[in-house]
This record gives C-alpha cells, structure tokens and sequence, in this order.
C-alpha cells in the first residue's frame, strides 16, 4: 500500500487543475487535493502499526482516522532533523554527525483544518446561502488550494518521513473506559492528556525505557456537611462553578459555589 505515492499522484493531479487557473476547475483541484491528504492519513496511520493496528481502522473513513491521529499525535508540528554518527567513545557524541535530512511531520492539525475548509467547496451552496445572495469566492477558494498544494509539496518531498520516535504510551480511562492513546514527543518530560469522552485528564510522563506514567488530575474534597464530611476524588475539570456531586455517604449534594471573604480593616 504505497499511500505516499498516491497522495503524490493526487497533488499533481490537484496541481494540473490549479495551473489551468480557470475559476470553474478549482473544485476539481479541491477533491484532489482532499484525496491527496486522505492517502496521506492513511500513510501516518501506518506508522503507528503497533500501538494503532490496521485492524482496528481499515474500514473507517479518512476523517476518523484523522481524529484518532490526532489524539495520539498532539504536538507533531515540530520538524525533526535525524542525524547519525559512530561514536568513539561509549555515550560520547559521535564528532562527525551525518545528516539524513529533516523531516517535514505531517502536522495533524493544519491537515484536519484544510481538510475540514475544502470540505466547504465541494458542495452546493446551502438554500440559506443562495438565498441571502452569496455568491462561490473563488479568490479566497484558490488561495486556500494554493496554501495547501504547497503544504503537502512540502511534506511529501521531505527526505524523512514518518519516524515516530518518542514514548508511547496507552490507557483505558480510568473514569469511562475509553482507550487513550499518547506519545510523548522526544524533548518533552511530561504531557497533559484529556480524556476526549469525560472529564478526566491526567500529566503523562515518560520514566525512561519506553515507559510511561499516567497520573489521574484529581483532588481530594471533603463533603460540605459538617456533620459527613466523607472525601472524594473530584476531577481538576470538575472545578468549576456549578460543577457538582452527590454524597455517597450522606446521599446530600455539594456544589461549587463562587464565595467572597470579608476581612476588616486593621487601620480605621
Ligand atoms: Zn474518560
Ligand atoms: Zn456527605
């Protein structure tokens, strides 16, 4: 499956649509260029073999595997150069290191938000549109195509290409059971994670040897019943006005209320 290739047979077709500059082949520049970021979804989504299996997405749309990618990949906009060199000495940095170039990382974001745009362009205005008048902008259509076709020649003649290094790492939440994925890119010690499903989230941390450790962000708080006050674990996103609980001891319900102190003046 060389998705790569594909998403590159794709741009150049996108490319051809674009060159002939003529307003009504722009929505066909616009599918391919949406063709050519689905490949390259797809080609991401292979680097993950291990920790995202093909099994798990080979029938899902290029839009959900995007969303999963997401959340396993949250800071892949740093590029990354890859260098290697012999060391004379045991853990002694080589003197001469020999480049393999850097790679452009396909940066999850910017593709979901140009996929999400061009989206837009392959449809027939709506009824509400049509009606208040508004007109296809064209301009501001081939702009959006130019950006990415240069955003992709970018990412695809990149010499190195899907390195994933970093800690990986996985979970079910604690609190819903949904299965977090998480890398924590080379360079960063600890990351915050949130559960896309509810309000857990929890500080990451990588503890060497490709291991990682998942710390719940939660607070101990103690029942407001003066006569109860059983503690629970609230979590951090839970503080919040109106954020609320019920007792499980005495059934009662504490609320998180704003409050204001009032202390008197030492010097009348
Ligand atoms: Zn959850
Ligand atoms: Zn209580």
């Amino acid at each position: 499956m060389d998705y790569r290739g594909k998403s590159r047979e794709h741009l150049k077709a996108a490319s051809e649509q674009l060159d002939f500059g003529s307003d009504s082949d722009l929505k066909y520049a616009a599918l391919e260029l949406r063709m050519a970021m689905e490949a390259l979804t797809y080609d991401r989504a292979l680097a993950f073999k291990e920790e995202f299996p093909i099994e798990e997405y080979d029938t899902w749309q290029p839009k959900k595997v995007m969303a999963v990618l997401l959340e396993i990949d949250p800071l892949t906009d740093k590029d990354s150069t890859i260098a290697y060199g012999l060391e004379e000495k045991y853990e002694v940095p080589a003197k001469e290191m020999k480049s393999l170039g850097t790679e452009t990382v396909l940066n999850m974001v910017v593709l979901k938000k140009h996929y999400d745009a061009l989206g837009s362009f392959l449809h027939i205005q709506t009824i509400k549109k049509t009606k208040a008048g508004k007109t296809v902008n064209y301009e501001r259509m081939r702009k959006r195509c130019d950006e990415i076709r240069a955003y992709l020649n970018k990412v695809l003649s990149s010499p190195v290409f899907n390195s994933t290094f970093g800690v990986f790492s996985s979970i079910e939440c604690t609190e819903c059971g949904k299965k977090i994925r998480k890398r924590i890119p080379r360079g960063e010690d600890t990351i915050h994670v949130e559960c896309p499903d509810c309000d857990a989230s929890y500080k990451v941390s990588g503890s060497g040897a490709n291991q990682a450790l998942w710390e719940p962000l939660q607070q101990e708080i103690e029942c407001a019943n003066s006569e109860c006050t059983r503690k629970i674990a609230v979590w951090e996103k839970e503080i919040r006005l109106g954020g609320n609980w019920k007792c499980p001891v005495c059934k009662g319900k504490n609320t998180f209320v704003l409050g204001v102190a009032y202390e008197k003046s030492l010097n009348k």
